[in-house]
């Protein structure tokens, strides 16, 4: 997976201490039976962000939307937003609205009576309810289709209307739960950044779950990756692929080399790491705060590993290895080169010649190395 680009927000309110979180979760458990779906989160969401619960099947990330719309009450722990403690409010008096996986369209209703259902149910004037349904439409360029019945809609003209039928009631946080998951590869593409352009015009804070790191990574203010109903780490997209806090969350977000060692040098500005597996000491910059002699772990993206016919200068985070497959992707190619150790590390280089131009073949002896900034030292 390409790493993301670029932060796409400038603001980043969780780096002011002095920042007011708007949804804050304090210690919150929810037991079902002896199945404890969320294990004691805490977290703060702030204003206007696009957060997403991204985890795999089963890790809790339904559960704890649920609890935020006030369809689960935790079984210990306290939740808030914008201030109020709102634990104990039930689901209809929350300034919160919930857009299901299945979008859940009236089918008999058409697309106007669909958004207005709410609305009319809220007991609105008729023309408020006109005015909000027609900007609605506008905000999805869906105004042609006003008229037309659910089943005569693409799955993303459906997942539009759901989408407005939520907005319009101008929830102050809207929560999805995998809202693009009906849609295709190509079509799911072009709603995810249709959905953040429309998040950022009306400002509504979002949380989303999804089980789709690449959605998550392209659509997030920030990620929050989730693992047995616990949240293991919290961070903007870049962050979180970057400089991932833990083996899992390396390898459940992108491809990652993963080389097992141990400490045999801990500085404030270095580490060093024997490994047997990837058959040289690796040098990383960056402090790990374990002790000589602590087993570790050194992450290294593929994309970050260079290759080259020639042996490196100096004895440190390099190896050499033999070429045993090139994975052709279009844009990039997956080298996947095998030390002596048995180990299989990935290098992810891009198409800058064709195949047939390359020095490189498969079978061929090769170096693989990396700087020593791109390594991220695990503990956990
Ligand atoms: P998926 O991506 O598959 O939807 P999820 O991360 O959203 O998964 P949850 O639906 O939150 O996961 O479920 C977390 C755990 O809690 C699972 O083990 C699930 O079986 C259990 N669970 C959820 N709801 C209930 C319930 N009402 N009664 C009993 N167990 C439940």
């Amino acid at each position: 997976m390409a790493p993301h680009p670029a932060p796409r927000r400038q603001l980043e309110p969780w780096q002011d201490p002095k920042a007011k979180p708007y949804i804050t979760l304090e210690n919150v458990t929810k037991s079902f039976g002896s199945t404890i779906a969320v294990r004691g989160v805490s977290l703060s969401i702030y204003q206007g962000e696009l957060f997403s619960l991204l985890g795999g099947s089963g890790c809790g990330k339904t559960t704890l939307l649920r609890l935020l719309a006030g369809f689960e009450k935790p079984t210990t722990g306290r939740l808030y937003i914008d201030g109020v403690d709102v634990t104990d409010v039930p689901a209809y008096e929350r300034p919160v609205n919930m857009m299901f996986q299945s979008y859940a369209l009236f089918p008999h209703m058409t697309v106007v009576q669909n958004i207005a259902f709410g609305l009319k149910q809220e007991r609105l004037p008729a023309k408020i309810i006109r005015d909000r349904v027609k900007e609605g439409l506008d905000l999805v360029q869906m105004g042609a289709f006003a008229e037309r019945k659910p089943h005569q809609l693409s799955g993303g003209q459906r997942q539009r209307v759901a989408l407005v039928r939520s907005l319009v009631k101008q929830p102050k946080l809207l929560l999805l739960d995998e809202p693009l998951a009906a849609l295709d590869k190509g079509l799911r593409e072009r709603t995810q950044f249709e959905l953040v352009n429309i998040q950022e015009r009306v400002g509504i804070t979002f949380i989303m779950v999804t089980h789709d790191q690449e959605e998550a990574m392209t659509m997030s203010s920030r990620i929050g990756v989730m693992e047995e109903g616990r949240i293991r780490q919290i961070g903007a997209p870049h962050d979180v692929y970057e400089f991932p806090n833990s083996q899992f969350v390396a390898e459940f977000i992108g491809s990652i080399n993963i080389f097992e060692g141990v400490v045999v040098e801990d500085e404030p500005d270095h580490v060093l790491i024997d490994s047997e597996a990837a058959g040289c000491q690796l040098y990383v910059t960056h402090s790990a705060a374990v002790p000589v002699g602590a087993q570790v772990a050194v992450a290294v993206r593929p994309e970050k590993v260079m290759i080259s016919t020639t042996q490196p200068s100096g004895n440190r985070n390099y190896a050499k290895g033999i070429v045993r497959e090139i994975a052709y992707l279009g844009d990039i190619s997956i080298y996947h080169v095998e030390l002596p150790s048995g180990k299989i590390i990935q290098a992810a280089l891009p198409n800058l010649f064709r195949l047939s131009e390359r020095d490189v073949k498969w079978e061929d002896e090769i170096y693989v190395f990396w700087h020593a900034e791109n390594g991220v030292v695990l503990t956990s």
